[in-house]
């Protein structure tokens, strides 16, 4: 089944959607990209996209990072998605890549002068960390400080080299630290822990990407377990003493981390609050939750 994506004004083939080897963005990393999922519901034959609005708004601040003026509006942003994965037709989960980018075939580095766009396409998309239980390493590449904190394409280089590392060395993913050395997050997933019963996990001013799954984690422990979750600095011996930890994100969902650094994360074993938070964001993602459904946008028309 083919792939459709939202290009130069229109719907177009994903195949047909191409760009020129002079274009801003490709050279300086100046595009805001993101990362949405579709989950295929069987029983409702629907595809439902996960806190549609709330991407877009963190894309929209990011291109305010980059003076992107985009013409369209969140509704229209939302609208369009909606149409795109639509066309595509697809009966599975499916991911969604919008991407906001200085388009002008221009060269040279700077922010203003140049024109900007907006494209978008989605294709199916299973398991991102191919595992239930992922092994994690402390990567050697650390997320570079002072910079601004958005979606950026250019500031993906250091995950990518974290990431990389991590799988040359035997393990899923790699867990980056911030310039200070405190624990900050996985090379596209947001990282928590549980200690004595609470969730911990690092706060923004650490300068991690503030996951929209990170939110939903914290607002289902928080409304469906009663579990507080602590914004704080976490040192590396934490996650070698700590009781669970999972990583959260769009492409990764909640994925249970067994190990790091080649020590287990208790008895290695998926823990009893990240089974419970998997199980619940599994039935909020597929709108199995009426509390929840608003943050589930269906995308087939009955
Ligand atoms: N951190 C990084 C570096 C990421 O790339 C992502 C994926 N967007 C996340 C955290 C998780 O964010 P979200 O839950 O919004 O996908």
């Amino acid at each position: 089944m083919p792939s459709y994506a939202y290009f130069q004004g229109q719907i177009v083939p994903l195949e047909e959607a191409k760009i020129s080897v002079m274009t801003n963005f490709m050279h300086y990393g100046t595009g805001v990209f993101e990362g949405i999922r579709g989950n295929w519901n069987s029983e409702h034959k629907q595809i439902y996209l996960f806190r549609l609005e709330e991407h877009y708004q963190r894309m929209l601040n990011g291109c305010r990072l980059l003076n992107i003026e985009l013409p369209h509006t969140l509704d229209d942003l939302c609208r369009m998605t909606v149409e795109v994965v639509e066309t595509c037709g697809f009966e599975e989960d499916v991911y969604v890549r919008p991407l906001a980018y200085k388009s002008s075939q221009a060269l040279g580095v700077r922010l203003h002068d140049l024109d900007s766009d907006f494209l978008m396409f989605a294709f199916p998309w299973g398991r991102y960390l191919d595992t239930d239980r992922a092994r994690c390493c402390v990567s050697s590449w650390r997320f570079p400080g002072e910079v601004p904190r958005a979606k950026l394409t250019g500031l993906y280089v250091t995950n990518a080299a974290a990431k990389t590392e991590a799988i040359e060395n035997g393990f899923d993913e790699a867990i980056m630290l911030t310039p200070n050395g405190h624990v900050a997050e996985g090379s596209g997933e947001n990282l928590f822990l549980v200690i004595d019963g609470k969730l911990v996990t690092p706060p923004g001013s650490d300068g991690i990407l503030i996951g929209i799954t990170r939110d939903a984690t914290i607002t289902l422990a928080r409304e469906e377990l009663g579990i507080e979750t602590v914004e704080r600095h976490i040192s590396r011996n934490e996650l070698y003493t700590a009781d669970e930890c999972f990583l959260t994100g769009t492409a990764a969902h909640i994925t249970p981390v067994a190990e790091i650094d080649r020590r287990k994360v208790a008895d290695g074993e998926i823990g009893k609050v990240t089974a419970k938070l998997q199980e619940l964001y599994h039935d909020v993602i597929l709108s199995n939750n009426p509390k929840y459904a608003g943050w589930c946008t269906p995308v087939y028309k009955k």
